[in-house]
């Protein structure tokens, strides 16, 4: 359910996020050798949450000497703990997760505005405080001029935001890459972590970005007027019409306005 993405260079493929487990990791190797038999000789990481790289165990388990990059931040993070807990989430969800263990985990730490080269196409990483987690990185590919958000921008459907995500935070950083600041440029395509790509950033965006903003506002109004959220939620509910719809809506919109609530909180101190 992720976007695994694949980008052909002169003798090789290189990946980013190959997806979810070691199954669904192998069928993603099948549809790529539909495309190109070329060997894949880099992948990339967007960030911590197992839906979007316990799928390296596959893709090792062919080319092992494939470089697996990831923020350094990162690598520490599902070494201490965060792979633990995407398996049991994973594990829970789906009982699919055969063969995932022992994890896959990124072999190459890289940094914010660190770039890479595999085989003539360069690669330039972002990293952001905050945002959908603290262990993000935007992919800018130089060649096709793509940006890579990662989760920062999640479309159709609701994900979680975890202990170390910022919902201030990703707005702001959706509004950069909007924006075009930060060294952020206008992409030929930006490709969210879930949901289709497109062409056109405000587009892609607005929908994911002002459903953040009316939370936000949501929580601030409540905050100051001493509303609890559990009796903001109905009301939030009328203004949110336009994502009913969306994937997985009814179970997080509550737990995006506490979390939204607590950072409010905390900014207020
Ligand atoms: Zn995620």
């Amino acid at each position: 359910m992720n976007n695994p993405a694949v980008i052909e260079s002169k003798n090789g493929l290189i990946v980013i996020d190959p997806g979810g487990n070691y199954n669904v990791g192998k069928k993603i190797l099948a549809e790529i050798e539909k495309v190109s038999k070329k060997p894949i000789i880099a992948i990339f990481n967007t960030h911590k949450h197992g839906d979007h790289w316990f799928a390296n165990k596959s893709i090792q388990e062919k080319y092992p000497d494939a470089p697996i990059y990831a923020l350094s931040y990162m690598i520490e993070q599902v070494k201490e703990n965060a792979a633990e807990t995407w398996y049991g989430i994973l594990g829970r969800l789906t009982g699919n997760l055969e063969g995932t263990k022992p994890f896959a985990f990124p072999t190459q730490g890289v940094e914010n505005k660190q770039t890479v080269v595999v085989d003539g196409e360069t690669f330039v990483m972002r990293h952001f405080t905050k945002g959908h987690t603290d262990t993000d990185i935007l992919i800018e590919h130089v060649n096709s001029s793509t940006l890579f958000m990662g989760d920062n921008l999640i479309t159709n459907r609701f994900g979680a935001f975890d202990e170390s995500s910022s919902i201030i935070e990703n707005i702001e950083l959706l509004e950069k890459i909007k924006n075009q600041e930060d060294g952020l440029k206008k992409y030929k395509l930006y490709v969210p972590g879930h949901g289709p790509s497109n062409s056109d950033a405000a587009k892609l965006i607005d929908p994911f970005l002002n459903y953040m903003k009316i939370i936000v506002a949501a929580a601030k109004k409540g905050y100051e007027d001493g509303i609890e959220s559990y009796e903001m939620k109905p009301i939030v509910h009328e203004e949110l019409k336009d994502y009913h719809l969306w994937d997985a809506y009814e179970g997080q919109m509550g737990k995006h306005l506490m979390k939204a609530y607590s950072e409010v909180e905390m900014l207020d101190f």
